[in-house]
């Protein structure tokens, strides 16, 4: 028996951000990061809240990859400010941090594990605004650890794509190979079901259509607005059914290296499609092909490269992947990220551990061994 329940709602559209002029007399704390708070993006949300609810204050420490000391802190400022709303607004890091605090908070205290929590990304990549995933880094021991829990999921998800206009290129390239990342390992997933599927394969095509456009004009409001749905619905489609040893992986090198993991995710992407569709050899063609490779295949269909064949389907989909990833100038490979054949090498046994032990792996197609996830590390170096 399998249950789906969504439990965070969605508010979207114009003036979407206009939900929170309904909040009054109550004390909200907003989680961000300190270039939300310089730019201005967050006057959007004061301006909405100021004025109608008894006080409001701003914890803006969260950087990218929120390290465990900057949730502590976080715990701390909501422990004596005590509010009965939090608004996480930035990127996943953001969001990711103020679930963790909340959480934590909630374990110290019951009356903060109920509070309302709002999230509204400001980047389309994560989905963080509808998983119960948060991703927090142990900077000292160089390691991410994703948190899962029900008690994570946002009530309430607010997509305002006007929000993500001031992502730079590179901030949107790597992070809309986030969300492909996201909607491709859910899809063939060991619990892919056709709810899910249906999430990930709009996800795929809004992506492909979509991201080049938004990474080439930050401005295209349209394909802002896409890509911001995918990333949601990625969002969706992998909090139904998990993702799988990509995101191991790219948790384990991105920690290591400090890549950022929308770019680690998609510099895998085209080695681990290889790994999980496990195609036959050429003299066995037509014997067997996996599930996986069937469903890649699937997707280049849907994404306008025919096959006659898994083999070619998967083939043409890592050449789709590969031409995305060159027109937004996303590097092939770790060496061209600044870490060298030695480097990786002296980290090699670390990574291959914590890939092997990250929540991520059960559900992938394929149940690796460490002989496998090196030879996918080869392949990337
Ligand atoms: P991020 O939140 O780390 O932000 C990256 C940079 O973009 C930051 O410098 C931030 O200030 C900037 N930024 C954010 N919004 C902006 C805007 N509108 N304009 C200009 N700059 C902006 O990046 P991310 O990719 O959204 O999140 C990555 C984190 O999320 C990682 O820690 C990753 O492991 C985690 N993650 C979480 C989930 C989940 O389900 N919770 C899923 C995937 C990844």
């Amino acid at each position: 028996m399998e249950e789906i329940t969504f439990r965070t709602k969605i508010i979207m559209g114009e003036n979407a951000l206009d939900r929170l002029k309904s909040f009054q007399n109550e004390k909200i704390m907003i989680v961000t990061d300190p270039f939300i708070e310089k730019s201005g993006i967050i006057k959007e949300i004061i301006c909405r809240i100021d004025g109608n609810n008894n006080s409001y204050i701003i914890f803006n420490e969260i950087i990218p990859d929120p390290p465990i000391e900057t949730v502590a802190i976080g715990v701390k400022v909501l422990q004596q400010f005590s509010p009965n709303i939090m608004i996480a607004i930035g990127g996943g890091s953001a969001i990711d941090a103020a679930k963790a605090i909340k959480d934590f908070s909630g374990k110290l205290n019951r009356d903060q594990a109920s509070l309302t929590f709002i999230a509204i990304p400001t980047t389309s990549g994560t989905g963080s605004e509808v998983t119960s995933f948060s991703v927090i880094t142990d900077k000292d021991a160089a390691v991410k650890y994703p948190l899962v829990a029900d008690s994570l999921l946002p009530d309430e998800a607010i997509l305002d794509s006007s929000l993500v206009q001031s992502v730079p290129p590179a901030i949107t390239a790597d992070t809309g190979m986030d969300v492909l990342t996201h909607a491709l390992e859910a899809y063939v997933s060991t619990k892919a079901n056709d709810f899910s599927d249906a999430f990930s394969e709009k996800a795929i095509q809004l992506i492909f259509k979509y991201l080049p456009r938004a990474y080439r004009d930050g401005d295209d409001l349209e394909a802002r607005e896409k890509v911001h749905h995918a990333s949601c619905l990625a969002g969706l489609a992998f909090n139904m059914v998990g993702l799988g040893i990509n995101h191991s992986i790219a948790h384990a090198c991105g920690a290591q290296f400090n890549i950022p993991h929308g770019r680690m995710n998609a510099i895998l992407l085209t080695a681990v499609i290889d790994y999980n569709a496990a195609l036959p050899d050429f003299n066995e063609r037509g014997k067997h092909y996996t599930k996986a490779a069937k469903k890649y295949a699937h997707i280049a269909n849907i994404i306008g490269s025919p096959s006659t064949n898994p083999r070619s389907g998967v083939k043409g989909l890592q050449a789709q992947i590969t031409k995305i990833s060159n027109l937004l100038n996303i590097p092939e490979n770790l060496k061209k990220c600044g870490v060298s054949k030695e480097k990786l090498q002296g980290a090699k046994e670390r990574i291959i551990e914590a890939a092997l032990n990250d929540a991520c792996t059960k559900t992938n197609p394929r149940s690796p061994s460490s002989f496998e996830i090196e030879k996918i590390l080869d392949k990337i170096q």
